[in-house]
């Protein structure tokens, strides 16, 4: 407080600084119970008041119990500074983070997250702790501070909502509930100032919409298509985290969807949206991703990553075939443009990337299978991946001459069956880009050597 009164006295504090008023509500008027919160975060919460600290539930914890929701973690605020909730929970704790430097309380599986409260700070007071660029954005954010400041500096009104352990009532700040009745995200503060601190803040916007179902409040929502480019100057490695927090949403194909209408996709997409079968193959991805997600079914960024650039591959595929070079190292040197091209905004870890060059290249293999290779593509490591993605393929609309179906058929059949097929597959071998033989073998790619528009020829 009082270093909050000598900044204003020196002129520091920020023109745009929201003023917020604190509404508490008891915890007879508030849904939030302790059952409903994970042991872990609870047990968190009753040491650090027990050690002396105040300790309140926050964030998407808070805001999904009040929309009903499970959230997919508890985050804590305190006043104990990292330091001392490294004290409080000793080997089970560990500091991380520099340019956001936080505790991690861990009990077994579970991480809690423990976060100081922070103020927020601007230029002037650059040393060490916090700093900002000179176009406003936050680089380091360790300033440390009350809970209202801590309060004015989260990104939504439903984000910045208080679970007090101490007495259990709900510390709203921000306007947060009245926001969550109307359903809508709004920023706290200025909007455009808040979007030029931290940039990330617009696609979060975007994920929250899509994951909660919400609209952008006017203001909000207003300057996004106009600040996207300010999302160029964020590190690769952050992007690649967000996006894969977008994928990972549950409502992927809403994210796209809003990626699009406010024009950020191309910020973390450079090689831009695909379209035709390409765009069809990106939207039943999404889809499947989301359903898998909630059968709560792991889910490959991969597999999300390979549909997305496939067009883009196919592409740069089709122009080597062009100057001359054969399928196989066409297709690898395409991939590898692909990839690198898309590293320029989103890091992609290098077992990613492998697995999406797996993905592609026995794409043509499982076009135009040997019989006497069936069974060892059938027990690789990334065949199911690639098959699933075949059968996208196919779904999308795009001609993969019905190899997709051939293969969900070869393994549904009794051995009877699959040796039956395999025969059939021996047969059609000399037939040559034949039309579907009558025993259900769809028709070979012919084994061209010059360029196939737009799309892998054989490989071999
Ligand atoms: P979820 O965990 O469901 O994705 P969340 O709201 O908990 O959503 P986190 O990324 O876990 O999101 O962050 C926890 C809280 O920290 C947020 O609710 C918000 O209050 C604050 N926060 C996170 N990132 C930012 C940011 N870039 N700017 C301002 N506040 C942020
Ligand atoms: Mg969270």
């Amino acid at each position: 407080m009082i270093k909050r009164l000598i900044d204003r006295l020196r002129g520091r504090t920020p023109p745009t600084r929201p003023v917020l008023k604190l509404n508490v509500i008891a915890r007879e008027n508030h849904p939030i119970s302790r059952r409903d919160i994970s042991s872990a975060a609870v047990k968190t919460l009753y040491r650090l008041r027990d050690s002396g600290f105040d300790a309140f539930l926050v964030g998407g914890g808070v805001r999904d119990l009040l929309l009903g929701l499970h959230p997919k973690d508890f985050d804590v605020a305190t006043d104990a500074t990292p330091e001392q909730v490294k004290q409080v929970f000793g080997g089970q704790c560990q500091i991380i983070g520099r340019r956001f430097r936080l505790a991690h309380v861990r009990f077994g599986r579970e991480i809690i997250e423990v976060a100081t409260f922070r103020a927020h700070h601007s230029q002037a007071e650059g040393e060490g702790h916090g700093r900002t660029s000179d176009d406003g954005m936050i680089l380091r954010d360790n300033v440390w501070g009350s809970i209202e400041e801590d309060a004015e500096r989260r990104d939504f009104t439903v984000n910045a909502l208080y679970y007090n352990i101490a007495d259990f009532t709900l510390w709203d700040f921000a306007g947060g509930l009245a926001d969550i009745e109307k359903r809508q995200l709004r920023l706290i503060g200025d909007p455009e100032t808040r979007y030029r601190e931290d940039p990330v803040r617009m696609l979060r916007a975007i994920r929250f919409a899509a994951k909660l179902d919400f609209s952008l409040e006017q203001a909000t929502g207003e300057p996004i298509r106009r600040l996207g480019d300010l999302l160029d100057d964020i590190s690769s490695h952050r992007l690649y985290d967000e996006s894969q927090k977008l994928l990972v949403s549950g409502h992927s194909g809403r994210v796209l969807e809003l990626l699009q209408e406010y024009d950020l996709f191309r910020h973390l997409f450079p090689q831009g949206i695909p379209d035709g079968t390409s765009a069809r193959l990106l939207a039943l991805t999404a889809d499947s991703t989301d359903q898998r997600i909630a059968d709560d079914k792991s889910v490959n960024p991969a597999f999300f990553y390979a549909a997305l650039l496939w067009g883009r591959l196919q592409e740069q595929y089709a122009r080597l075939v062009d100057d001359g070079m054969p399928p196989v190292p066409a297709l690898q040197q395409a991939g590898q443009r692909v990839i690198s091209r898309q590293t320029t905004r989103t890091a992609i870890t290098r077992f990613t990337a492998q697995t999406m060059r797996d993905i592609w290249e026995m794409q043509p293999r499982l076009e135009n299978p040997r019989p006497r290779q069936v069974d060892a593509l059938l027990v690789q490591q990334r065949f199911r991946a690639a098959y699933d993605f075949l059968v996208l393929r196919e779904a999308s609309g795009e001609d993969t001459g019905g190899w997709g179906a051939w293969w969900t058929r070869y393994q549904d059949a009794d051995p009877g069956l699959q040796a039956e097929l395999l025969r059939a597959l021996e047969k059609s071998g000399s037939s040559d880009g034949g039309a579907s033989s009558s025993n259900g073998t769809p028709s070979r790619k012919p084994r061209r050597r010059g360029p196939r528009k737009r799309k892998p020829a054989a490989a071999e």
